[in-house]
């Protein structure tokens, strides 16, 4: 384990490779957030990961609170899901034909999210959520799409619209390249505001096919669902005939076994699912009421494909990690007592230091906000001091803890962590938020 005081990383190996990188891949990484530039420094480029720790190329540890960005719900290198994929390594890499494992996978999903009578299993996240809006407007017949300013649904050219933009007026693109006449077609209003969602679907009457978010968001840092707020979108949803989609590819198997819709008593029409179920490989997965997924081609008409999914290696790891999800229950009392060690303990050392830092936690989804006003959107995200915060990541990683580097991403939790891992995590925790503030 890494001793408290910071330490003077060394960091060479990777330096020496983003330095190669940045040459190569566009900005260094292959997905944004990796490059570390909303806390300053650079990446650390990472060896190899067991339980609770990762060891980078330079072999240092850290105590890691990112788990592939939340499925590693077991933690890193699990020994189940290890044997699982050295039995089905032999026997293909990739058939492109249906196999036993994808019945066997869509049984499981559908048993633990009752919501899903059907389901097409897909490679990322991003690919399960564009294609469910698409069956969604296929089904509907209708154009537009409501999203909630900051919720992330992967890199879909109609989720990457403006934040901030207005519930009534137009979206505009967030992304170059994204064409304005698809950013027309997303509405976007506050998180936790339904009587802006009422007020966008009273403008724009039987023209929205869908309305999608995250049932507690975890991309803006962590903003759980007001009360009601959940339950007022299903009744909207019912009473205007729009496919009311909740996109767990964060929170589905992790919050319960059910995901957030068990644990909130919804039943969306639609849900989409990512990395979780496939244990840490390229899976995702969209699937909901019956009479909408027997739109989904070859059934229906709605076109949607792919040559890798249901690979048979990642259907291997995602079940294994499934099955034990489903089997052991009290996976879920593990996660909610530690989390709440680390959440409650972050609290009250931020209180103690004078800080009365905002704490969101919901299950084994948490964050701490660097401001004293309750986040409850994007715009009370936003009032997070992200210069003390990138001050905090940085002290931290040099007290080997390994936390999301950006003010507005949420932590992970994995069964790994243990008691002693929290101390040592809330001993780091103290002597960063101090040196975060001099
Ligand atoms: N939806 C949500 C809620 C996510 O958090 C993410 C990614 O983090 C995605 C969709 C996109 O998933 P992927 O990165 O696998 O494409």
């Amino acid at each position: 384990q890494q001793a408290s005081p910071a330490t003077d990383l060394n960091l060479s190996t990777s330096d020496q490779l983003f330095t190669r990188a940045k040459d190569l891949i566009p900005g260094g990484v292959n997905s944004p957030v990796r490059a570390f530039r909303a806390v300053g420094g650079h990446p650390v480029f990472m060896q190899s990961a067991q339980g609770a720790w990762l060891t980078d190329v330079d072999g240092n540890r850290y105590l890691d609170f990112i788990n592939s960005w939340g499925p590693m719900i077991l933690g890193h290198a699990p020994q189940i899901v290890l044997d699982a994929v050295a039995q089905a390594l032999p026997a293909s890499l990739s058939f492109g034909a249906p196999t036993r494992r994808e019945v066997e996978m869509a049984e499981l999903i559908i048993e633990m999210v009752p919501s899903i009578e059907k389901v097409r299993l897909v490679n990322s996240g991003t690919e399960a959520t564009m294609s469910a809006i698409r069956v969604a407007r296929g089904y509907t017949g209708r154009a537009k799409i409501l999203k909630f300013e900051g919720c992330y649904h992967g890199h879909g050219d109609s989720f990457l619209i403006a934040a901030g933009s207005g519930a009534l007026t137009l979206g505009t693109p967030d992304s170059p390249g994204v064409t304005e006449g698809v950013a027309q077609d997303t509405l976007t209003v506050p998180y936790n505001d339904l009587a802006a969602v009422a007020a966008a679907i009273e403008a724009n009457p039987e023209q929205i096919a869908a309305i999608i978010l995250e049932p507690v968001v975890g991309n803006i840092g962590l903003v759980p669902p007001a009360e009601g707020f959940l339950q007022g979108l299903r009744e909207l949803c019912t009473r205007h005939g729009i496919v009311y989609i909740f996109d767990e590819v964060m929170t589905g198997f992790r919050l319960a076994r059910g995901g957030a819709q068990e644990l909130f008593g919804i039943d969306p029409d639609m849900t989409t699912l990512g990395k979780i179920i496939g244990g840490g490989m390229p899976v995702g997965a969209y699937g909901g009421k019956k009479e909408i997924m027997d739109q989904v081609a070859p059934a229906g008409k709605v076109y949607q494909a792919g040559t890798l999914s249901g690979n048979p290696i990642a259907t291997a790891a995602g079940l294994a990690q499934l099955r034990y999800l489903h089997e052991h229950p009290e996976v879920y009392q593990q996660l909610e007592r530690t989390s709440a060690l680390l959440a409650d303990g972050t609290r009250q050392i931020a209180a103690e230091l004078g800080l009365h830092y905002t704490v969101n936690r919901v299950g084994s989804m948490w964050n701490v906000f660097f401001t004293q006003q309750p986040v409850t959107d994007l715009a009370s995200a936003k009032t997070a001091d992200l210069d003390a915060f990138g001050r905090y990541f940085r002290a931290m990683l040099h007290r080997g803890i390994y936390l999301a580097p950006s003010q507005f991403e949420a932590l992970f939790v994995s069964t790994a962590v243990t008691d002693d891992l929290v101390d040592l995590y809330l001993t780091a925790c103290r002597a960063s938020l101090r040196e975060a503030h001099g």
